[in-house]
C-alpha cells in the first residue's frame, strides 16, 4: 500500500506552493497532477507583490526576476463616462520593491516551482496521475485513487491529509455536505492572440467596445487578448462572424490600426477559446481528513485578476497552520479549521468587490449602458484618488488581501 503524510491533488499555483513550503519544512508531501507537465493554454499572468514577496522570503527572487516578464504599476477599471479606465488600484503608491505586479506566464512559474521543490527529499510530484475519487473510512478522507494516464493503471495513496487544490472542477465539490454557494456572472470571456509591433504600448491594456470590454496582456512578441462578452452570448457573437468581431475590436483599440507589418489576429474562431466564467465559494473548505484550497475552494472572476494570488496565498497560510500539526502526527479538524478561518475574510471580501464591479460596471457595460452617467463607482473612484493614504487603501487590498500571509520559519531562504 502506498503512503504519504501530505496528498496534494493538482499542481497548480495552490497545489505548487503547498506542496514546496510543506517539503521544505520536513513534511513527507506528494503532489498528484493529472497533466504530463504545466505547458497549457493560457491561465492568468499575473503575479502580485503577495506573491512576489512570498518567492524572495523563499530564496527564489532571482530565479524568478530572470523570467521573461512585465511589470504592471496600476490597475484599472472602464468606470470614466462613456467607459474610459479609471485607476481603482495604485499599486506603484506602495512602499517597498515589490509595488507592481508581474505579468509571467503561469507555466513558467509554475515550472520554477516544481524544480525548486524537486531538491528537497520529502518532495514528490507525480504527472500524469489523475485523482478519480476520495478513500473513506467511517466518515474520514484517508487519501486518494488514482488513474496513471499513461499507462492507464490504477491505484490507491493514502494519506494523513488530503488537500485538494484540483481547480474549480475539484472533486471535492461533489462532497454535498460542504455547500457550493455560487455566484451570478454577468460574462463570459473570449481568449485569443494577436501579435504586437513596434511602436504598441507595454504591460496591461484596457478598453471599452460594442457590447465587450477588452484586456490586452502584453507577452513580448504578442498580445494575449480578452474579451469580455455578455453571459451566454458566445453562439450568438460567433454567429455575427469573426470579421465583425475584428472590426469591432479594432475600432475600441484604434492604436493597433497603427501597425501596418503587424500580422493578422485570429483567422478562425477555433483560434478564439470560450472561458466560462463562474464566481462561487465553497460553505465549508474541509471535513475530517480533508482541506480544500485555491480555486477548488472559491473559484474567483477574472476581474483584478487576482485568483493565482489567492491560491498562493491559501497554500502559505496552509503550510504555515498544518506543517506542525502534520509533522508531529496531531494534525486534526480543529487545524483545517483554522486555514478556513483565516482565509475566509480575504475571499469573501474580494468576491464581494468583484460582485460590484460585475453589477456596477461591466453588466452595464456588456448591455450598451453607460455604468456610471456620475453613479457610485465613479464617485468611490474619485474619493479614493483624493487623499494618499485612501488611493493605498484599494492597492493594498489587491497586493496582499486582507492581511499578508507569512510562510512557515523552516521553509525561508536568502536570495541568490
Ligand atoms: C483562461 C484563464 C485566465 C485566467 N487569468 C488569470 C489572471 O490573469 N490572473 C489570475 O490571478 N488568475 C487568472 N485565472 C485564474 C487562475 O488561473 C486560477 O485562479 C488559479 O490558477 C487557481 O489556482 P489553483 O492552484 O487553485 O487551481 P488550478 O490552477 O486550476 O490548478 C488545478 C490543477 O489541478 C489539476 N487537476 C485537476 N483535477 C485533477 C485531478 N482529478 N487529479 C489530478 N490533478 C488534477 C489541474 O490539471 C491543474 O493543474 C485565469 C483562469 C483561466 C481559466
Amino acid at each position: 500500500m502506498e503512503r504519504t503524510t501530505c496528498c496534494v491533488v493538482g499542481g497548480g499555483p495552490a497545489g505548487m506552493v503547498l506542496g514546496l513550503l510543506l517539503a521544505r519544512t520536513g513534511v513527507e508531501v506528494t503532489v498528484l497532477e493529472k497533466h504530463g507537465d504545466f505547458l497549457r493554454d493560457f491561465r492568468g499572468d499575473t503575479v502580485h507583490p503577495s506573491t512576489l514577496r512570498l518567492l524572495d522570503d523563499l530564496g527564489l527572487a532571482d530565479r524568478f526576476a530572470a523570467l521573461p516578464q512585465r511589470h504592471v504599476h496600476s490597475i484599472q477599471l472602464p468606470i470614466g463616462r462613456g467607459g474610459e479606465l479609471f485607476t481603482v488600484g495604485e499599486i506603484g503608491s506602495l512602499p517597498g520593491k515589490y509595488n507592481y505586479v508581474a505579468m509571467v506566464p503561469q507555466w513558467d512559474l509554475l515550472d520554477l516551482l516544481a524544480d525548486e521543490a524537486n531538491r528537497e527529499p520529502t518532495f514528490q510530484l507525480r504527472t500524469n496521475t489523475e485523482v478519480t475519487s476520495f478513500l473513506m473510512e467511517r466518515g474520514r478522507v484517508t487519501g486518494v485513487r488514482y488513474r496513471d494516464r499513461t499507462s492507464g493503471s490504477t491505484g490507491e495513496l493514502r494519506a494523513t491529509l488530503t488537500v485538494a487544490c484540483d481547480g474549480r472542477g475539484s472533486l471535492a465539490r461533489d462532497l454535498p455536505e460542504l455547500g457550493l454557494q455560487e455566484f451570478a456572472c454577468p460574462m463570459d470571456v473570449w481568449w485569443f492572440r494577436l501579435p504586437r509591433a513596434e511602436g504598441d504600448p507595454q504591460g496591461l491594456v484596457g478598453n471599452v467596445g460594442e457590447r465587450f470590454l477588452t484586456a490586452m496582456i502584453d507577452r513580448g512578441d504578442y498580445w494575449q487578448c480578452a474579451a469580455l462578452i455578455p453571459k451566454g452570448a458566445d453562439a450568438t457573437c460567433r454567429a455575427e462572424g469573426l470579421d465583425r468581431f475584428l472590426a469591432a475590436f479594432t475600432e475600441a483599440t484604434p492604436w493597433i490600426r497603427r501597425g501596418p507589418d503587424r500580422e493578422p489576429g485570429p483567422r478562425s474562431w477555433d483560434e478564439v477559446k470560450l472561458l466560462n466564467v463562474r464566481m462561487d465559494r465553497l460553505r465549508r473548505w474541509h471535513r475530517p481528513g480533508l482541506l480544500c484550497i485555491g480555486d477548488a475552494a472559491h473559484a474567483m472572476s477574472p476581474v483584478f485578476g487576482i485568483g493565482i494570488n489567492l491560491a498562493v496565498e491559501d497554500a502559505v497560510a496552509a503550510a504555515r497552520y498544518l506543517a506542525g500539526p502534520l509533522r508531529e502526527g496531531t494534525v486534526g479538524l480543529a487545524d483545517v479549521r483554522a486555514v478556513q478561518r483565516r482565509r475566509w475574510p480575504t475571499t469573501v471580501a474580494t468576491q464581494g468587490l468583484q460582485r460590484i464591479a460585475h453589477a456596477r460596471v461591466i453588466g452595464p457595460l456588456l448591455q450598451g449602458r453607460s455604468p456610471v452617467a456620475g453613479g457610485e463607482p465613479l464617485r468611490l473612484a474619485q474619493v479614493l484618488t483624493k487623499a494618499p493614504w485612501l488611493k493605498r487603501a484599494p492597492a493594498y487590498f489587491l497586493a496582499y488581501g486582507a492581511g499578508r500571509e507569512r510562510p512557515p520559519a523552516e521553509s525561508l531562504r536568502s536570495s541568490g
